[in-house]
């Protein structure tokens, strides 16, 4: 074929394509291999909400392995892998996970997804925290540290490419939105008081635990229950902030798993 002919069919394909387009209402994550449709202009959206937990490595860090490219992809070995063993541990399994750049982010839908989402989350932090941090500490002092966000919102998502061959393509503000979080700590390290690489949190996923405290709204105290009033918040308010999509507060925390109970508050989500 002439590449002017190439060049006509590519643009009238892509114009039908517009004319066409529609939005089908989304019900399970999983539908997605299937009814985000290939060939047709379809993308799959609706008014379902889902959770994303995007996790990436700091970039920012004055760290001299950038130098090392094998250095560097023994890390991304070290840190990807084993952050998408923790997105499908059997109590908190994600319903979609994808690698993106240097990180990757996991896709949570029904009533516990914002709780499955905190507890992967801690997890990983732990691991990061005692494993990864300290193996790959950098000789001249170097930090390595990640960035963490879930968000909670609408998903309108379509697979693009050829048959066979194909990635989903996150249109709505859900994904993005999370690495927005996520790069608090990088671009305004000073917000968060010298927290370590901070889980960060949208306000709409803040309300799903004032909605249900149990899955860890305060700190347990080691599981004395009798000192209500005084207990801790886990999630500590920023609110020198400001985005059209994401509101005017965010919330960070770097709690960890509490040695006596964390198993407790895993059972909580059968
Ligand atoms: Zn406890």
């Amino acid at each position: 074929m002439q590449i002017d002919d190439f060049i006509e069919e590519l643009k009238e394909k892509a114009e039908k394509r517009f004319d066409d387009f529609k939005i089908a209402e989304i019900e399970s994550i999983s539908s997605i291999k299937e009814d985000a449709y290939l060939e047709k202009p379809t993308w799959v959206g609706g008014d379902n909400k889902f959770v994303c937990l995007f996790v990436d490595l700091d970039k920012s860090s004055k760290i001299s392995f950038k130098k090392h490219p094998v250095t560097m992809a023994k890390i991304y070995d070290y840190f990807t892998q084993t952050l998408v063993d923790v997105f499908n541990h059997e109590s908190f399994c994600a319903d979609y996970v994808d690698i993106k750049g240097d990180g990757a982010f996991a896709i949570y839908e029904g009533e516990h997804a914002s709780y499955k989402a905190f507890y992967a989350s801690i997890t990983f932090r732990k691991i990061f925290e005692e494993k990864i941090k300290t193996k790959f500490q950098d000789d001249e002092g170097g930090n390595l540290s990640c960035k963490i966000g879930i968000h909670k919102d609408k998903i309108l998502v379509k697979k693009i490419g050829k048959r066979g061959d194909y990635n989903e393509v996150w249109a709505g503000r859900l994904v993005n939105n999370a690495a927005k979080l996520s790069k608090q700590f990088q671009d305004a390290p000073e917000k968060f008081n010298g927290a370590k690489s901070p889980i960060i949190i949208s306000e709409e996923v803040y309300k799903d635990f004032v909605a249900q405290p149990k899955f860890g709204l305060y700190n347990c105290h080691n599981g004395d229950t009798d000192i209500l009033e005084q207990r801790n918040p886990v999630f500590i308010e920023v609110t020198d902030f400001s985005d059209d999509t994401l509101g005017d507060k965010f919330y960070y925390t770097q709690v960890g798993w509490c040695v006596h109970c964390a198993d407790n508050y895993i059972d909580k989500l059968n």
